[in-house]
């Protein structure tokens, strides 16, 4: 597939049905900056179509048995998984990360569902004392819009269709402009199962968005995107009161503890720093470092950063891919002209692309917390390394910050670690290990990263309206 333009024909899915979009959009390929594929671009009626099919839906849908849903949303993930080779083949084409990871996130699709459908909605006796007996139930909402962005189409998509459909929810699905294609494939594999309306995949230019968020007859939102946009969402869904989900962006910290092993916690550091090219929200964003440790810190960055292979997602060895889109190419570009004009800059290796957005992966060393690139997200292959001299302090200036959405640290004595752990303002922590996210375990963002939770029970529950069944016994 790779530098072909694409035969397959992509489609919207409405009502069960397969369909052309009112217009064509161009999808680009990240590491080459050329068109590879056309994608249907859905107008306002589509939208509306969309909601209309996905409301005559639901009286059915949430009238079905929950073991029913869930063998149709098992019959999904096998679906994907027989597709996983194409959909990590599109993936890379159109998000530009290494063909390695984009199966792993192929195939986290699957493990989603199947984690997520362990979920039950039995209710729950809250007292049953001889006077009441008091239990919650647990009902679908209706209509939820899954609005996903750009650097984990699949995963994210997944996170939020998975626990909606299974509560008997349906859903309008509106994925990124900038990676629209796996998201239709994926419609389609939902047209081979679900009934018509329970799934609806529609595709813009960045024009829908909103008007899905306002629609009258969408009940909840569930938006994975910047904290900017998920302002607007929240704003936007305040005139009906809407049930809403934001997964944000976040500037996570990793806090290097003294007794840290400086070569082996370096290598995790990077790695997690660099994965899709730093484009993910729980990415490490900025490493805090004891002053004794500092150089011997970098110079371990260095090198793996001398030595990482960049290149186009499709070659084989190539370990850091593209970044996603222009916008993302040119905002990176100009905080890496700060960042050498503040400190000093080690890069490593420049793809030698022409057009392709390839930014070379970077640490920056000798830079002061009011950088922007320590205040801000970067999303990109920049990681900044700040001394610290006192513990308290560093984490005062960790959680000097308007995200929260995770952290790591780093240290031998884990009593010692967790206890730092617990001090960090942010809804994940983890303790010498990066991105193990779960189905079983809820994710969530603190202060600006995010509202409501993804994944786990709580992650489910959220597609849920809880209500209370009050009962005199006599
Ligand atoms: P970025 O700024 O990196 O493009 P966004 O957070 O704006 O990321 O985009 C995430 C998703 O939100 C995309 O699917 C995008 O089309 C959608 N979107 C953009 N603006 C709005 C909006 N006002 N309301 C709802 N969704 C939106």
């Amino acid at each position: 597939m790779k530098g072909d333009r694409m035969k397959q024909e992509f489609k919207l899915l409405i009502d069960g049905v397969l369909v052309t979009g009112a217009s064509d959009m161009p999808v680009l390929n990240p590491s080459t900056g050329l068109v590879f594929a056309q994608a249907p671009r859905a107008n306002v009626g589509q939208l509306n179509e969309s909601v209309a099919a996905a409301k005559k839906a639901f009286p059915a849908w949430a009238a079905r048995s929950i073991s029913e849903r869930r063998n149709m949303l098992l019959m999904l993930a096998d679906q994907v998984e027989v597709n996983v080779e194409l959909l990590a083949c599109l993936l890379t084409c159109e998000q530009g990360k290494p063909l390695a990871q984009a199966r792993m996130e192929s195939m986290a699709c699957v493990q989603i569902i199947q984690g997520m459908s362990d979920n039950e909605l039995s209710p729950k006796v809250l007292r049953d004392d001889g006077g009441s007996l008091i239990t919650e139930v647990r009902t679908p909402l209706g209509v939820v819009a899954a609005i996903t962005p750009w650097n984990f189409p699949l995963a994210l998509l997944m996170n939020k269709l998975a626990p909606a459909l299974l509560a008997g929810n349906t859903v309008v699905v509106k994925p990124a402009p900038t990676t629209p294609l796996t998201t239709l494939f994926v419609g389609e594999l939902c047209s081979r199962v679900f009934p018509a309306g329970v799934v609806n995949v529609i595709t813009d230019a960045n024009d829908l968005g909103s008007l899905l968020v306002e629609h009258p007859d969408v009940t909840k939102v569930a938006f994975t995107g910047s904290t900017a946009t998920g302002r607007k969402v929240m704003q936007t869904a305040a005139s009906a009161i809407k049930r809403i989900t934001l997964e944000l962006g976040g500037n996570d910290a990793a806090l290097v503890l003294s007794d840290a092993d400086v070569k082996s916690v370096a290598q995790k550091v990077f790695d997690g720093a660099m994965l899709n090219a730093g484009q993910i929200c729980v990415a490490i964003k900025r490493v805090y470092v004891p002053n004794e440790l500092h150089d011997a810190f970098c110079d371990e960055l260095s090198v793996l950063v001398k030595n990482m292979i960049v290149g186009d997602g499709h070659d084989f060895g190539t370990q850091l891919g593209p970044v996603q889109n222009r916008t993302q190419y040119e905002k990176l570009k100009d905080l890496l002209e700060e960042c050498a004009r503040d400190g000093r800059v080690i890069s490593g290796a420049v793809h030698p692309s022409e057009n392709g957005y390839f930014i070379p992966p970077s640490i920056v060393c000798d830079l002061d917390d009011s950088s922007r690139i320590v205040r801000e997200e970067q999303f990109g292959p920049i990681l900044p390394v700040l001394r610290y001299a006192d513990l308290d302090e560093v984490i005062r200036r960790i959680n000097d910050s308007e995200f929260g959405l995770a952290a790591t640290v780093w240290g031998t004595d884990l009593v010692h670690a967790t206890k730092v752990a617990e001090r960090i303002d942010a809804g994940t922590v983890w303790v010498n290990k990066h991105l193990d996210l779960s189905p079983g375990i809820p994710f969530r963002g603190a202060k600006q990263s995010g509202f409501g939770a993804e994944l786990g029970r709580a992650g489910f529950e959220e597609y849920t309206q809880a209500k209370v069944i009050n009962v005199l016994l006599d």
